[in-house]
């Protein structure tokens, strides 16, 4: 197998998981960093757990994210079609070779039999597997069977004390034994292939060159280097990944809103810092260095970097680098992502210039695009100060700094930074208050709360004549 062709091949369960996308970037970073291609497989052989509209969102998110798939649905490619539902020809055809050479045999087990067979083993303390009475069966009453309809699933027949040598490119060799292999389900009762009958056939005619995928799929690998070799082919290179874990060390959390990829995106976490975070876990560079760009990582991924050992989810560290990215990207960047965020808060924007000032003072204190519209709140809606509000200041010094400002601003219209700078500076000195007393008044009349930017953005955003109301209106009160 001399290219390098890696495949993507998420069950389409209503979203793109954070374990998914940790795989689909691995599976860029090596397709990239060697020159190969990227294939992307709907994996949907499981009809009970459709979901309406998953394969189109999990195409959005990973378009969204910046991986650009070679090959996938609604991409082309020569290997397709690339969705599996869509290639249940080919699955029985490899099913049926299967059962000719013996490899695989029919099963006619009802569900009921199947729980009884597993509640005795259970009791009798033994392994819990399909004890093979279907394989018993003559050909002429399977024949007989079938030909009553009866309901029936395709087995693949394991090797009996056989010890499984999987070489894993992040493991080494891994020695699995056999005798604790079911004989698995390929072809079910509905006439859809499982997962991994699917997934062989596909990877085999695919052309896939290395299977990359978590490492709660490496019990199945020896049924699939089991069918590599039943059918005659030459398996991939096994590349099997750390599990991410919580914080606890528990196996990461199910609940759609801690790992759903959609929901992240929708707080307002920014694909470059999703990207870089999702790329460090279980991937370590060579140096110190956590900020990396996608392109960067193209150059410098290697799968000799990834470790066995589980890689904790750290979402204090995401929403570090998440503020991180937030203040570093360009401001125009920022500016046009926060804005549906404006939207959806129901805050209006203001002309380009204030708006653009607005939001480089949120993204200072903000981890998150939605927490923009938020800090800028005060800006944009007339402070409504409470009796709460007002019993932490002296009422006359307040009287004194506000009078001050509405006595003196108009004469200084339009102002600027340098004239605000200086203009606090007399105020200072003209009412000679402590800073405190000074600036908690005005900060509260501008907007409605004792904290916020230096006052010489606050004048800015506010504009001259919206600044000088607000001071009136808080001396009225
Ligand atoms: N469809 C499987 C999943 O949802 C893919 C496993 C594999 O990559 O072989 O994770």
């Amino acid at each position: 197998m001399s290219q390098i062709r890696v495949r993507f091949a998420p069950s389409p369960t209503g979203y793109l998981h954070i374990g998914g996308l940790r795989t689909a970037l691995y599976d860029y970073l090596f397709a990239r960093s060697l020159g190969g291609k990227c294939i992307l497989r709907i994996e949907d052989t499981d009809q009970s757990r459709l979901v309406e509209g998953a394969v189109e969102n999990l195409i959005k998110s990973l378009e969204q994210l910046d991986l650009h798939f070679d090959e996938g649905p609604g991409i082309g490619g020569d290997y397709g079609p690339y969705i599996q539902s869509q290639r249940l020809e080919l699955y029985h055809q490899e099913a049926q070779r299967l059962l000719h050479s013996g490899h695989a045999y029919h099963c006619f087990c009802t569900p009921e039999t199947l729980a009884e067979m597993r509640q005795q083993q259970q009791e009798a303390k033994q392994f819990v597997k399909y004890d093979r009475r279907c394989l018993a069966l003559s050909e002429e009453q399977v024949q007989a069977k079938l030909a009553a309809g009866e309901p029936h699933v395709l087995r693949l027949k394991m090797p009996d004390d056989h010890e499984f040598v999987v070489e894993d490119l992040i493991r080494g060799t891994v020695q699995i034994d056999a005798s604790q292999s079911d004989d698995q389900v390929l072809v079910k009762s509905d006439g859809f292939p499982t997962y991994h009958l699917a997934a062989v056939v596909d990877d085999h005619y695919m052309q896939i060159s290395h299977v990359i995928r978590g490492e709660e799929w490496l019990s199945s690998t020896p049924k699939h280097i089991w069918l590599y070799q039943c059918l005659g082919w030459e398996a991939p290179q096994w590349v099997h990944l750390p599990l991410i874990l919580n914080q606890d060390r528990s196996k990461l959390s199910k609940r759609m809103n801690d790992v759903s990829v959609e929901i992240y995106l929708q707080k307002g976490y920014l694909k470059e810092a999703l990207i870089n975070f999702i790329a460090l876990l279980g991937w370590h560079p060579a140096d110190d260095r956590e900020f990396y760009t996608l392109e960067e990582l193209c150059q410098i991924f290697s799968l000799d970097r990834v470790s066995k050992a589980g890689a904790v989810f750290d979402l204090t560290k995401l929403d570090w680098m998440n503020g991180s990215y937030l203040k570093e990207l360009p401001l125009e960047t920022i500016v046009e992502r926060s804005l549906p965020y404006f939207e959806s808060a129901g805050l209006k924007v203001p002309e380009k210039d204030k708006f653009h000032r607005m939001v480089e003072v949120a993204r200072q204190r903000s981890n998150l695009l939605a927490e923009i519209p938020e800090y800028c709140r005060m800006f944009l809606e007339t402070p409504n100060l409470q009796d709460k509000d007002l019993q932490n200041i002296q009422k006359e010094d307040a009287k004194k700094v506000l009078s001050w400002f509405a006595a003196n601003l108009p004469a200084h219209f339009p102002l600027d930074d340098g004239k605000v700078d200086s203009l606090v500076k007399e105020a200072l000195a003209a009412t000679g208050l402590k800073a405190k007393a000074f600036y908690t008044p005005l900060r509260l009349a501008m907007l409605g709360q004792a904290h916020g930017p230096d006052l010489p953005s606050t004048f800015a955003i506010l504009g001259d004549s919206e600044a000088l109301a607000r001071i009136q209106a808080a001396l009225e009160l």
